[in-house]
């Protein structure tokens, strides 16, 4: 016999959902709230309707980052508009985050052709070579994110309490361990967490990859994104980024069970 929840008890989850998913995201050890959001990813994943499913469930999940992230932990940081040191480090995405962002790029066809350059001359470089190189990334333009509030998760996440940290990485090539504010880390890894679920339970992959390069590789395709979705495997080309670490891999196993039933 099936653990799934009824149709009827998956409908009253669902409308309890709703109350859920526009609040911050609740941190402590209760699993529901995240579940909930798992759920909602799931749901817009999943959308024969919208014209990017990936973009609509990664914009729900940066907002949920935003809206989560405490204001004593803004408040800590040194980053401030048009400082753009660690616009110069390699950023890692999954595929729905990059189908995002090419979404927000159609009509810019200049950035397409700077981040497939990028992809070519600095996409592959470890981190060393890559801070070495002390290249942009090709969405800042005047010191500013042009696609700032549809950055990628790992941009929002990346801030720092010490500027002169980021200095050292920036200026000296040194790679260095940028203090962050506990309470921003924690909320980056629950939206990392929800949105790894949400892919499993989708059977979509969760895999990162430097972000140039899965630009490149998604601008090089027809309709990559409905392509991606159906189980094609555009990137088996492309160099993923290591696989997450036992315990984080272990938080998105148990949670893939406990939603599972309600889906
Ligand atoms: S996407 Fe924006 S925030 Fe992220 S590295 Fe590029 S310019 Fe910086």
């Amino acid at each position: 016999m099936s653990d799934r929840l009824s149709r009827a008890d998956r409908r009253t989850l669902h409308r309890m959902d709703q109350q859920i998913i526009g609040l911050p995201l609740y941190m402590g050890n209760d699993p529901r709230p995240a579940a909930a959001h798992v759920r909602h990813l799931v749901h817009l994943l999943r959308s024969e309707q919208s014209a990017s499913p990936c973009s609509d469930a990664v914009a729900h999940i940066t907002a949920v980052f935003d809206r989560t992230v405490p204001e004593q932990a803004t408040k800590m940081i040194a980053c401030r508009k048009g400082c753009s040191y660690c616009c110069t480090q390699p950023v890692v995405v999954t595929a729905p985050e990059a189908f995002w962002v090419a979404a927000q790029l159609r009509k810019r066809p200049k950035v397409v052709a700077a981040i497939k350059e990028a992809a070519k001359s600095f996409g592959p470089l470890p981190l060393q070579e890559r801070l070495n190189a002390r290249q942009f990334c090709p969405m800042l333009e005047d010191a500013l994110c042009t696609i700032y509030e549809g950055r990628p998760i790992g941009c929002r996440g990346f801030v720092s309490v010490d500027l002169q940290a980021c200095l050292k990485m920036f200026d000296r090539g040194e790679v260095t361990d940028i203090p962050m504010p506990n309470d921003t880390v924690q909320v980056l890894y629950a939206a990392r967490i929800i949105l790894a679920v949400a892919l499993r339970l989708t059977k979509l992959s969760a895999k990162v990859y430097e972000m140039n390069t899965l630009l490149a590789a998604i601008f090089a395709e027809e309709n990559a994104e409905a392509r991606w979705l159906a189980g094609e495997d555009l990137f088996a080309s492309l160099e993923a980024g290591p696989p997450p670490p036992p315990q984080y891999d272990q938080a998105i196993e148990s949670m893939a069970k406990y939603v599972t039933p309600t889906i």
